[in-house]
């Protein structure tokens, strides 16, 4: 496992705990007069399509700022020559390695648009005093929205009634109510509290795994809190919204899947590596579960077998893609990151131990 995954297990509970007062040791070791002028590089792609606000509040500042010229993910020997002179990254999710680091010369924060940390050397970027902010909040909605849509889709065959029609097939498929369901919920954060919400007002009955359960939410809705085993043993529709880690790789495998009932679905807009992929096409194909919902993929752009799969919807990484979270997230990222420049405190630093 990547230094980069360990991090990103040991942030969670971290930034809950500590979010006041672990900041101060992360302070950038660097600093530039007050007088000069901020050189910002946005890797993050699209930035400030959605709203302008997130790049007028750069410039309003007086920062020199530099688009990411390649209009995509850009690659890290892309990244690399761009970088040099840059004193704040407002990044996306490409891959910021010690190779990429090491010829950032001048750079103070790297502020991630979105959630996802894998792929960020966070060792290398302590040593140089690099701090790290993220957006955890604001793709929360969209996500847990994104998910109620998909367990709506499984229960009333929504994509499949699309594609038959497209073939000429005009068939009735028996859906299933949500309030006759169990919803297994892996991960009770930001998302996977918000998909309890959401599901309540279905009725749904609703079990919860977490390594670090939150029992105040058992008093906002009806939640039963159960061991992973049996959530996925008593499941209709299992959901995943654990971030990656050494702990939650491949938590969905042979073995997982084969606990879960022949009439259950998976839905997983959380990270693709949680899932195994190979396991869950065989596990579709062998009629082990019924079906799948994956936004999500253990490489992206994604090209392997669920897509011949028909038991699979498949949607493109865009569970944060609404308007409002984008420009939500974009706008905390380029405010985190002048705050750094400005030696502030960002709103969601990550704390580097
Ligand atoms: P969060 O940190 O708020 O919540 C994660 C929860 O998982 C925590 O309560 C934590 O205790 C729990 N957890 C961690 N390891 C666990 C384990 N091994 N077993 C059980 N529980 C465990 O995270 P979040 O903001 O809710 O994000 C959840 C996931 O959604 C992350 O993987 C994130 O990368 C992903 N995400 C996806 C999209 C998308 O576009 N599809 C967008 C944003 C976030």
């Amino acid at each position: 496992m990547s230094k980069g995954l360990e991090m990103t297990a040991v942030t969670s509970a971290q930034q809950r705990q500590n979010a006041q007062t672990g900041y101060e040791s992360l302070r950038p070791k660097r600093t530039t007069p007050k007088t000069s002028i901020h050189r910002i590089f946005v890797s993050a792609y699209p930035f400030g399509l959605v709203d302008s606000k997130p790049l007028d509040i750069l410039k309003k500042a007086g920062c020199k700022v530099v688009l990411n010229p390649y209009k995509r993910k850009i690659k890290p020997e892309e990244e690399k020559d761009l970088l040099q002179g840059i004193d704040g990254l407002i990044a996306g999710t490409e891959a910021l390695n010690g190779e990429v680091l090491d010829r950032a010369d001048q750079l103070r924060v790297i502020s991630r648009v979105g959630v996802g940390l894998d792929g960020i050397d966070f060792s290398v970027a302590r040593e140089r005093g690099i701090v790290v902010t993220y957006t955890p909040h604001a793709p929360a909605l969209a996500v847990a929205e994104l998910t109620i849509g998909m367990i709506l889709d499984l229960a009333r065959m929504i994509t499949k009634a699309d594609r038959d029609i497209r073939k000429g097939i005009w068939s009735k498929y028996m859906g299933r109510l949500l309030s006759e369901q169990t919803v297994g919920i892996i991960g009770m954060g930001r998302i996977g509290s918000r998909v309890a919400r959401l599901l309540s007002a279905f009725g749904c009955h609703i079990l919860a795994h977490d390594l670090d359960p939150n029992l105040t939410l058992s008093d906002m809705f009806s939640i039963e809190w159960v061991s992973l085993k049996n959530l996925l043993k008593k499941s209709d529709f299992v959901t995943l919204h654990v971030p990656l880690t050494d702990k939650t790789y491949h938590l969905i495998n042979v073995a997982t899947l084969s606990l879960m009932k022949p009439t259950a679905f998976l839905i997983n807009t959380s990270r693709g590596p949680v899932v195994d992929e190979a396991a869950l096409e065989q596990s579709l194909r062998n009629e082990i579960i019924a079906g799948a919902a994956i936004d999500v993929y253990e490489r992206e752009p994604y090209s392997g077998p669920l897509l011949h799969q028909e038991k699979a919807v498949l949607t493109c990484h865009m569970g944060a893609a609404t308007t409002r979270s984008r420009y939500l997230m974009e706008l905390q990222a380029a405010e985190d990151c002048l705050r750094v420049l400005q030696g502030k405190r960002p709103k969601d630093p990550i704390l580097m131990i």
